[in-house]
């Protein structure tokens, strides 16, 4: 069985929503187990800034899928919740990034394992830390990472609190 991390996040429509339509879909999948969630999280918009704030969080997963296969298993949600791909980085219904699997190291650009912004992001980070705080990036820890932020990048990354 593989362990795998997705950052998910969504700006357009109801958002709320649409996360909780991702984790169920996930759910659905015969090959995917064990969907643990992180907390949910309001952040500010990277690169392209004219757009709405995001919800963003992390799910810890179990899957008999491979990696390939995983990839296209997110896509699939993201088609399946109507993701425009309008602006680059710009807004989405849904976004579904593999963050980790086992151990895997890839460099294909199709699918790069580690996702190689994880550790500029405190809006991956803090939701990762709810999940596991042993992660490690090229040894060092997600921990370390977020260390390494401003104070302000970490203060923009709200928890969203009494949504359940
Ligand atoms: P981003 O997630 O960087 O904001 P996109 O979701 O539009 O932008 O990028 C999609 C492309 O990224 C896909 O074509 C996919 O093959 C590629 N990709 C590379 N590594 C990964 C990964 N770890 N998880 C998801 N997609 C990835
Ligand atoms: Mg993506």
């Amino acid at each position: 069985m593989n362990k795998a991390y997705l950052g998910i996040g969504t700006n357009m429509g109801n958002r709320f929503d649409n996360l909780s339509k991702a984790c169920e879909l996930l759910r659905d999948s015969d090959s995917i187990y064990e969907v643990k969630e992180s907390k949910l999280y309001e952040t500010k918009p990277w690169g392209y800034t004219e757009q709405a704030d995001f919800l963003n969080m992390c799910v810890e997963i179990e899957t008999e899928f491979e990696p390939y296969e995983l990839l296209e298993y997110c896509q699939k949600i993201e088609e399946e919740l109507h993701r425009k791909r309008i602006v680059h980085w710009g807004p989405r219904t849904i976004d579904v990034d593999i963050l980790f699997f086992n151990d895997v190291v890839s460099t294909d650009e199709r699918l790069l394992i580690p996702h190689p912004r994880i550790q500029d992001r405190a809006f991956v980070l803090i939701p990762l830390m709810d999940l596991n705080e042993e992660l490690l990036i090229n040894k060092k820890s997600i921990k370390e990472y977020l260390n390494l932020l401003s104070a302000k990048e970490i203060e923009e990354v709200k928890e969203l609190v009494g949504y359940e």
